[in-house]
């Protein structure tokens, strides 16, 4: 069975996410989507609400599943028995970032496989960091989300 873990914050999970779990899915068995938890990062929205979503946005895709995790990213990984990340690459300073982390797993996970896909030109310029301004400062950032993502009452926008 080949296993992809996507991991990451996903706070929140944006149409860019979704756009590149769906181009992977014919390319593996099975993804897990995973929240990685990390304690000393505060994020907009807790970890039921981002995992919530997840499920959601993914109810209707047979090879994708939902989960969290603690810790290393690579053990994760090796405790489901997933030989390969999946990560998207939007622009230059990603692939900097990601070659570097995508290096150490391959040692730390003991041969565990980074998958990259290009974002498509439609998604390069989303990401939850900017998605979480525009909500936090009132704008209209549904564009940016999935359709099947409700916001809570107090982020609806003002027209
Ligand atoms: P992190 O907190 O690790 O940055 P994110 O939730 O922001 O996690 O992103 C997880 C993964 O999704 C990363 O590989 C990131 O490059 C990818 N990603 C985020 N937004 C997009 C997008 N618009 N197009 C393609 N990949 C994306």
């Amino acid at each position: 069975m080949k296993t992809a873990v996507f991991p990451g914050s996903f706070d929140p999970i944006t149409r860019g996410h979704v756009e590149l779990v769906k181009r992977a899915a014919p390319l593996f068995d099975r993804i897990v989507v995973a929240v990685g938890i990390n304690s000393q990062k505060q994020t907009l929205f807790d970890l039921e609400q981002r995992m919530q979503w997840l499920r959601e946005v993914f109810a209707e895709e047979p090879k994708v599943s939902v989960d969290s995790f603690e810790g290393l990213t690579a053990h994760f990984c090796q405790r489901i028995g997933a030989r390969y990340l999946l990560r998207g690459l939007r622009n230059a300073s990603d692939f900097d970032y990601e070659k570097t982390i995508s290096q150490l797993n391959e040692i730390v996970g003991e041969g565990l496989e980074t998958i990259f896909l290009i974002s498509q030109p439609a998604y390069s310029h989303i990401s939850s960091t900017i998605v979480r301004e525009i909500i936090k400062g009132g704008g209209n950032a549904r564009p940016f989300l999935p359709d099947q993502l409700q916001l809570p009452a107090r982020y609806n926008t003002t027209p």
